[in-house]
């Protein structure tokens, strides 16, 4: 049986959710537009699971915009706002730990004449409050701060960002993909002007997302067209997928806190055996960690050759994030953390989901060690140095 322990990047989708989606494929295959009663059939079903994810959020249903997934919805809010208030201003704030969709995003925006001030991150991965305030200029129209990282899991204090830019007057967008349904989220009480959330990283289908986008914000769209999406987001909605992203999230969220109780169970069971290992570290924040996230650095091992012998073994992890381990540098997020790039690329992560269980953590319990000390053995760098 093979273990799958990379949820971070992607998840199966649930049998449920499937069985939700199908009859948007076949019967109920209108478009949302249509007058007919095929188009009102669907449209009924669309707007229905708006709602059911609007709750969630503590949001109204007309301030969700499906869109095609995470990458999107960064892509709108960050340009969105930034085009529609360049006026105001020219400057935005996001950390160095973003997500490439807001990092790329921001470089693109650099080239358009923006200013962006992008803010450290301490050994653990969290911002500093006092360094926000600070940057902000009579200039800012936007901070985005992810909620939690994808790679190291630390959770950022978004109520208290949230606060801040409410008090100054400026939007705050953040990006859940790796919290939505898995940590609390109220766009009120946190003070939250736009975020992003995508459907394939909590058990629904890939390709479909939304941004939420709070009432009276000033916001240019990036695809024209038919008007659809409240006029924000053009193109014929992806109604059988929309339908599977409200119905996995609707029940990730029933069953949320349950979930990360046993989830944590299975995640400090893998960190503490894990760190036995010589010249091991935990990356990130023990205290204000996803449920599902273990990331580690073995010295003097490559994390290529770790996931590749992993693998071998049946086991599925990553080191870096998706994205990054197809390139040799090291991962940006643990270079910001202060990590040495020998420290860096010795990364491994291991994200939870809701198949994984006793039996899997004992087999990556058994096998991940043995695996280090086979490629330190064959570790030039090891000889050199010394280290074990
Ligand atoms: C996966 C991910 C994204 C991208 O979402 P897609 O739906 O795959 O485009 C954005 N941000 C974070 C934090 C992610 O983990």
């Amino acid at each position: 049986m093979k273990i799958y322990m990379d949820h971070s990047a992607t998840t199966p989708v649930r049998k449920e959710v499937v069985k939700a989606m199908e009859p948007l494929f076949l019967r109920k295959f209108g478009n949302a537009s249509s007058i007919h009663s095929f188009g009102k059939e669907a449209r009924e079903e669309m707007e229905e699971s708006r709602k059911k994810i609007a709750r969630i959020i503590n949001a109204e249903p007309n301030e969700i915009i499906f869109t095609s997934g995470g990458t999107e919805s960064d892509n709108l809010a960050l340009k969105g706002i930034a085009f529609a208030n360049k006026e105001k201003g020219n400057h935005i704030i996001a950390s160095k730990m973003e997500h490439d969709a807001i990092l790329n995003t921001c470089k693109y925006l650099e080239k358009q004449g923006f200013k962006i001030t992008y803010l450290n991150v301490n050994s653990e991965g969290i911002i500093n409050l006092n360094e926000l305030k600070k940057s902000i200029n009579d200039k800012t129209i936007l901070v985005s701060i992810m909620h939690a990282n994808n790679e190291i899991g630390t959770i950022q204090p978004i109520e208290e960002i949230g606060k801040i830019c409410s008090n100054k007057g400026i939007y705050f967008h953040t990006d859940v993909v790796q919290t939505f349904c898995k940590e609390k989220i109220d766009v009120k009480t946190m003070n939250i002007s736009l975020l992003s959330a995508s459907s394939h990283k909590i058990y629904g289908p890939k390709g479909v997302g939304f941004m939420y986008v709070k009432k009276g914000t000033k916001i240019i769209s990036l695809l024209h067209g038919g008007g659809h999406e409240f006029g924000i987001r053009s193109g014929t909605e992806n109604i059988p997928g929309i339908v599977g992203f409200a119905k996995a999230a609707e029940i990730a969220n029933k069953e949320m806190a349950k979930e990360n109780a046993r989830l944590k169970k299975l995640r400090d069971k893998i960190i503490k055996e894990l760190l036995k290992i010589k010249d091991s570290r935990l990356n990130g924040s023990m205290k204000n960690r996803l449920s599902n996230n273990i990331n580690m650095s073995f010295r003097a091992v490559e994390g290529e050759s770790l996931i590749l012998s992993l693998d071998a073994e049946g086991i599925a992890a990553s080191t870096g994030s998706a994205c990054s381990s197809r390139s040799l540098e090291p991962s940006h997020v643990l270079v910001s953390l202060g990590l040495k790039p020998i420290d860096a690329h010795g990364s491994l992560r291991l994200t939870l989901g809701k198949d994984n269980n006793d039996k899997d953590v004992k087999e990556v319990i058994n096998k991940v060690p043995k695996i280090i000390k086979r490629l330190r053995m064959f570790s030039p760098k090891l000889n050199i140095e010394g280290i074990c």
